[in-house]
């Protein structure tokens, strides 16, 4: 298949790559002349683990294009996917700017049929805007298709190539069946479904995972009260296969570009018909209370008073193995903590040139290495759970420390990994030591 793929952000360019790599012809387009410049050279805008290697294959393979002109990748091509970002608006609204100027972009440079799928995660009614939107400027036929992607940042490129499900939603039967047939050497889960359902069972998927972050939380916050642990209580409910195991870890919140955006968008598109979802604004207020639980905890140990001490932070990217801190906790975080007269030291392993972009410069000593980072602070708090923390000597952390203190906001460390050591060790839901 020739297949066009709009926006090269974690979404498009992982995609494109992987579509690639079935052996098909893809051109990937960008408006940011930067990301199309270090694409072209060899190199990748964004860390994802794998992703390099796959770019360079395909590429040398001739499978694979980068380029800015959006006209002359969708001319003579079957398949054009918008992948664009649909940030919030201030009201948590999405942003369909993008969406928008990406459809009106298509329909002028169409030359003959194509499908025309959304990979973008969108509100409800979306392809159809899309569809009237190319339909308004094109007598070329289309065909629309709704093609929700489900990948995870830090683990693109497998989620990618092996999904657990892909979701396509079509009116159109011959245009869903070669989009199927295209997905179909990655999974036999491929679901044929409506364009709104499809458009609404990505939000409901995010939102549903978002709720069992936040109801792990709040069971930590009780377990904290009542002397349980809740990497216990996480444990047992697992077991019962009706719950499963993945999204009990009780920490600090979600953060990242989707779970924060499509909770809000989801709680906007209900209240747009007059429905107001309960359940998912107590789940996005429960998670902006979880990150500010690490500060609270500072201030309980130091008497409420945190101006002059000097606090590390490990971890800045909102996940490990991503360098997307878009909605990171750790912004947060820090900016109360350098608000409220703390010198932070911060250490990712590969997220600080883009949390620095973000964040700005001030009040903040930008660390190499996560020792480094501790060296004669008085306490130390981790946010995200990279590999790299887990496996710290704790004795020599607590030799570069003034004071051992140390906030494991991911419940990274286990009780036997301290012992021997004189850190005062704080988790999320678990009892504390010493
Ligand atoms: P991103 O912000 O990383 O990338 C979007 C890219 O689109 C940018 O590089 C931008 O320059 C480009 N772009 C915008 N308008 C364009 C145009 N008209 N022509 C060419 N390029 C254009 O976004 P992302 O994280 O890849 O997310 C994209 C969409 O996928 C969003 O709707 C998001 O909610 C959804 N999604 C994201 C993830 C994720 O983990 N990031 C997972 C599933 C779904």
């Amino acid at each position: 298949m020739k297949i066009a793929v709009i926006g090269t952000g974690y979404v498009g360019l992982v995609s494109g790559i992987c579509y690639a790599e079935l052996g098909h012809a893809v051109v990937c387009v960008d408006k940011d002349p930067y990301k199309i410049a270090t694409l072209q050279s060899g190199g990748i805008p964004i860390y994802e683990p794998g992703l390099e290697e796959l770019s360079r294959k395909g590429v040398a393979a001739g499978k694979l294009r980068y380029t800015h002109d959006l006209a002359e990748a969708v001319r003579g091509t079957d398949l054009v996917i918008i992948a664009v970002g649909t940030p919030p608006l201030p009201s948590g609204q999405a942003d369909l700017s993008y969406i928008d100027a990406a459809a009106a972009e298509i329909a002028d440079a169409l030359t003959g049929y194509a499908i025309v799928a959304v990979k973008s995660t969108v509100p409800v009614g979306t392809n159809e805007r899309v569809r009237d939107l190319i339909r308004a400027r094109t007598d070329v036929p289309f065909d629309s298709v709704s093609l929700p992607e489900f990948l995870r940042e830090g683990s693109a490129v497998r989620d990618t190539l092996e999904p657990d499900r892909v979701v396509i939603g079509a009116d159109s039967p011959a245009a869903a069946e070669r989009i199927a047939e295209l997905h179909r050497p990655l999974t036999k889960q491929v679901m044929l479904t409506d364009i709104r359902s499809a458009e609404m069972l990505k939000y409901a998927s995010n939102a549903f995972l978002a709720t069992k972050i936040s109801f792990i939380n709040e069971i930590a916050n009780i377990c904290e009260k009542v002397g349980a642990d809740v990497a216990e209580v996480a444990a047992g409910m697992g077991l019962d296969r009706r719950i499963g195991t993945a999204f009990l870890n009780a920490g600090i919140g979600y953060g990242g570009s989707c779970f924060p955006k499509d909770t809000r968008a989801l709680i906007q598109i209900a209240g747009h018909v007059e429905y107001e979802f309960k359940l998912l604004r107590s789940v996005v207020e429960v998670n902006q209370d979880q990150r500010m639980r690490i500060v609270r905890k500072l201030e309980a140990i130091f008497g409420g008073e945190l101006r002059g001490k000097t606090v590390a932070v490990w971890g800045l990217s909102f996940k490990p193995n991503t360098d997307d801190v878009r909605e990171s906790p750790a912004l947060e975080i820090i900016r109360h903590l350098v608000d409220s007269g703390v010198v932070v030291r911060a250490y990712d392993p590969i997220a600080t040139p883009s949390f620095r972009g973000l964040f700005g410069d001030g009040g903040v000593v930008w660390c190499d290495g996560a020792l480094e980072a501790a060296r004669g602070a008085d306490a130390l708090c981790l946010l995200t759970e990279w590999e790299e923390f887990a496996r710290t000597d704790l004795h020599g952390l607590q030799e570069t420390m003034r004071q051992p203190i140390l906030i494991d906001g991911r419940n990274v460390f286990k009780e036997e990994d301290l012992a021997g050591t004189a850190f005062v060790y704080y988790s999320i839901g678990r009892p504390s030591l010493n």
